[in-house]
């Protein structure tokens, strides 16, 4: 018996879409996987008309989907935005350098302009040499701390006032779960939040906030998207993976996972009032910061005496510690930034 599609009503049904388990049409599922973004747009507020907007394109599905609706909505919806594409390249032989050619097509493609930072550039430093230095044991702490500067940097220099990424709902649900496996209190209710960096540089926004990641792999599947699959070749990410595992078996038994992991986390309030580091700026590179040298500054000085290991010990980042209901800062080392990449790019 041909199954239907159950919002048409009319064509013959595709899938069983992940988010909702009702059979959909291709047509239907195209459009239903456009307008919840856009909804999320609007509903959100994310962008005003006029504002210049930085997409982080990593050449990856998440990203390449990313660039594709957003142009598409912009046109759609006349939502005047001046959309660029915005990537990092981290010098990573075999890796960084192939999906950077993916962007560039895409850059092509969607006709938008694309700025390239690099580390090298900035730093001085390749991940290949930094690897080659320190191991593999903390070079995701100097990636995510090197890439959140470039990434404003770049921003910057675009004139962007918004940078958005391509963290989905799967993204977002694994970041809570991890959150919450290491007790990361104050993180846990803040991981959830659609807009971050409000009064860091430039903010950063997630319009997939609610998009499965199933469904951006199907979209662009079938719009034929180019976009680039391999992993990071320095990739450990063990612990993101075992959260992922978790929530794909919670999913067997209960569909929903995803969205009421990020649901519950959104109704969590910590009811405490954190005193944030105050904003400052390096005394290095000038770049702002929590204190007097930004990490990035600091991370970068123990490469270069080739002291990386004691500047990775030293590495401290802010936290909240709740006592007797208030606030006090404490420093927790760097563990509790693990997993930059999908926190915070
Ligand atoms: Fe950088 Fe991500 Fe590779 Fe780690 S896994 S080295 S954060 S690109
Ligand atoms: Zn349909
Ligand atoms: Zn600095």
């Amino acid at each position: 018996m041909v199954k239907i599609c159950e919002t048409c009503n009319k064509n013959k049904a595709f899938i069983v879409r992940p988010k909702t388990r009702k059979l959909i049409c291709l047509d239907c599922f195209y459009t239903v996987f456009e307008e919840e973004i856009h909804y999320t747009i609007v509903s959100n507020k994310l962008f005003k008309a006029g504002e210049r907007v930085a997409i982080a394109a990593s050449g990856g599905k998440d990203s390449t989907v990313l660039a594709h609706v957003i142009t598409l909505l912009n046109k759609k919806y006349n939502y005047g935005l001046d959309l660029s594409l915005l990537s990092v390249d981290e010098g990573i032989t075999g890796y960084r350098d192939d999906s950077l050619e993916t962007v560039k097509k895409n850059q092509q493609t969607y006709e938008v302009p694309l700025k390239i930072v690099s580390y090298k550039d900035l730093y001085n430093w390749t991940m290949d040499e930094i690897v080659k230095e320190i191991g593999l044991t903390n070079n995701c702490t100097f990636c995510g701390v090197f890439r959140r500067q470039a990434l404003d940097r770049g921003a910057t220099l675009i004139g962007a006032d918004k940078i958005i990424t391509g963290h989905n709902a799967d993204d977002i649900a694994e970041t809570v779960l991890m959150n919450l496996l290491r007790g990361d209190f104050f993180r846990l209710g803040k991981c959830v939040d659609i807009v971050t960096g409000k009064d860091g540089v430039i903010p950063r926004c997630k319009p997939f906030k609610y998009t499965y990641e199933k469904e951006i792999v199907l979209y662009a599947y079938h719009k034929k998207l180019d976009y680039f699959s391999t992993e990071c070749i320095y990739s450990p990410n063990a612990y993101r993976g075992h959260v992922r595992e978790l929530i794909k078996d919670l999913e067997q038994i209960r569909p929903s996972a995803i969205m009421d992991i990020i649901h519950s986390a959104e109704q969590i309030d910590v009811g405490v009032k954190v005193k944030l580091p105050v904003k400052q700026t390096c005394t290095v590179c000038g770049y702002m910061s929590s204190n007097k040298v930004c990490k990035a500054c600091g991370l970068l000085d123990g490469l270069n005496k080739g002291k990386a290991k004691i500047a990775i010990g030293k590495e401290k980042i802010h936290k909240a510690k709740v006592k007797d209901g208030e606030s006090i800062g404490k420093e927790v080392n760097q563990e509790g930034v693990k997993n930059l990449e999908k926190l915070e790019f």
